[in-house]
């Protein structure tokens, strides 16, 4: 009779525990997924998939007013918010059915249930099952952080609820400087409603390059987005179906929402953790591995936004992947997390990877800048009062592309691409030597010849 009554046992079935569960499974191990919500986990459920699906239906707006440039004349256009969640709600649903099927046709076994640890090897289930397992990976995620406990916090979504909401709010206030505040800052505004976004800092986006920073903040708000800076929303109350939001400095905002999106906590409560012996890492809250996902338990590991490494659906994927090969492939596979290409999904939108100027000036004593600011093609014919950033980083020393950011539309699909050269380390004469593709934004990458700014270090500095 085997010892444990599984090989592998993984808690949570979003991106990385599913691929983890799948991968392990193919190698032979005996696998079972708890998942206590719904298979497909944040990304697929309310993360990127319906994020995305807003996303492009909130371009839509925008596009009707650009038409006219180009001859067309559109009837008065109307937008239904319950068909747009009605129609969402089912390509989740179909996602979520198919995720599931993937993962028992693997070979895995599904538990719709809460798993925590009894011990460090025993798993105890809802309705009190025991299962036994030689491995167990953590693949738990995370969740929004709600912030300090303010007066009226009951009354502000999260992006969970914002999936959900019954109407289309006419004005909305979002807190966050960050990914998701921005996104769903556009996504409304997209849409027709009045957004106003508050952030505690100087500017939004803060870690992306700065250029990038004072772009994107320029244009959302040629959009019609207000952002108010330096300020938190200390309170906020309901009257009716109004609410109020009161700011730090004293002033007070108007909305039919409130949406915070202030970061997210990685979900390492109630796991029963100190059951088992798993250490947090101290400095930022989530579980602590190594380079192979290994905790401080050998045989239990943990992986994706639970680790609060770098919390994106590839790298979880990448990581879980990584894991499975690792422990029940016989093949030692440790994830690079150097130049990752990201995307903020705003309109326009950002698509970034490698260093930032800031960052590269730092880490190096000879940094090139190329930047180009241009308005695109189709602004010309639209009138739209839009201009794209292209700007690279380019360590002066060796000529390598140290990184590439980009605002402007179809930014995200481009930096996948361009990612590729700088992940190969390409150098600025590699994109020099690349052929020009004409008419695009894009050409601009291998077009720019004279850097903009040269930051030379003195040897004393
Ligand atoms: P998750 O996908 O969160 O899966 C964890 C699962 O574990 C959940 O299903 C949960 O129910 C389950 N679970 C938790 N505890 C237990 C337990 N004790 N027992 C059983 N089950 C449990 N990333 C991108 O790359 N691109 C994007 O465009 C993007 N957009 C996003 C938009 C939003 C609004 C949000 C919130 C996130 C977005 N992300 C995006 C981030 C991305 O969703 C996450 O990085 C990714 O889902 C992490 O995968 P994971 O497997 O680590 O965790
Ligand atoms: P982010 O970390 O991107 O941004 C959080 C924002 O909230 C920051 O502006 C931060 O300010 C601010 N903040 C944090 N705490 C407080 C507070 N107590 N009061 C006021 N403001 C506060 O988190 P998000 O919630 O936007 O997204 C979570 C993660 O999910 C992202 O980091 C990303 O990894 C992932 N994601 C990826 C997406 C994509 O790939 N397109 C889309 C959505 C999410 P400050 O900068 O000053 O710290």
């Amino acid at each position: 009779m085997a010892e444990f009554d599984v090989d592998l046992f993984v808690i949570g079935g979003g991106s990385g525990g599913v691929r983890a569960a799948r991968i392990a499974a193919g190698h032979g191990a005996r696998v079972m997924v708890a998942e206590e919500y719904r298979m497909g986990g944040t990304c697929v459920i309310r993360g990127c998939v319906p994020k995305k699906l807003f996303v492009l239906g909130s371009h839509v707006h925008q596009e009707i007013e650009d038409a006219a440039g180009f001859g067309w004349t559109i009837p008065q256009a109307t937008f239904d918010w319950p068909t747009l969640i009605v129609n969402k709600d089912k390509e989740i649903a179909r996602l979520e059915a198919a995720y599931t099927a993937n993962v028992e046709k693997s070979g895995a076994q599904i538990v719709k249930s809460r798993a925590v640890f009894e011990e460090p090897h025993t798993l105890l289930l809802a309705d009190g099952r025991k299962v036994t397992a030689k491995y167990v990976l953590i693949a738990t995620g995370g969740r929004p952080n709600h912030g300090a406990e303010i007066p009226g916090i009951e009354h502000v979504i999260s992006s969970d609820e914002a999936f959900h909401l019954p109407q289309l709010p006419k004005r909305v206030v979002v807190q966050g400087g960050g990914y998701i505040a921005l996104e769903f800052a556009c996504i409304f505004a997209g849409y027709g409603s009045d957004v106003t976004l508050v952030y505690r800092g100087d500017n939004i986006l803060r870690g992306f390059d700065d250029d990038v920073r004072a772009h994107v903040r320029k244009e959302v708000e040629k959009r019609g987005i207000t952002v108010i800076t330096g300020c938190t929303i200390d309170k906020v109350e309901k009257h009716g179906n109004e609410f109020t939001s009161h700011l730090s400095g004293g002033s007070s905002l108007a909305s039919d929402r409130v949406m915070f999106a202030i970061g997210r906590h990685p979900n390492v409560a109630n796991l029963g953790l100190e059951k088992a012996g798993v250490a947090i890492n101290p400095k930022n809250g989530g579980i602590a591995t190594d380079g192979w996902s290994k905790t401080s338990v050998p045989h239990i590991y943990a992986i994706g936004d639970v680790t609060h490494r770098v919390n994106l659906t590839p790298v979880a994927i990448r990581e879980g992947h990584a894991f499975a090969d690792t422990v029940f492939g016989e093949r030692p596979v440790e994830v690079d997390h150097s130049n990752i290409p990201t995307a903020v999904f705003s309109q326009p939108e950002v698509g970034t990877v490698g260093l930032s100027e800031t960052d590269a000036r730092a880490k190096f004593s000879h940094v090139d800048i190329y930047k180009a600011e241009f308005r695109p093609i189709k602004a010309t014919m639209s009138g739209r009062d839009t201009r794209v950033l292209m700007k690279l980083v380019v360590d002066g020393t060796t000529d390598r592309v140290l990184g590439c950011h980009i605002v402007g539309d179809a930014a995200a699909e481009i930096i996948q691409a361009v990612a590729i050269a700088v992940k190969m380390k390409a150098t600025k004469a590699d994109f020099d030597a690349t052929m020009a593709l004409h008419p695009t934004a894009a050409e601009e990458l291998v077009t720019m010849r004279t850097p903009t700014a040269r930051h030379v270090r003195q040897a004393a500095e």
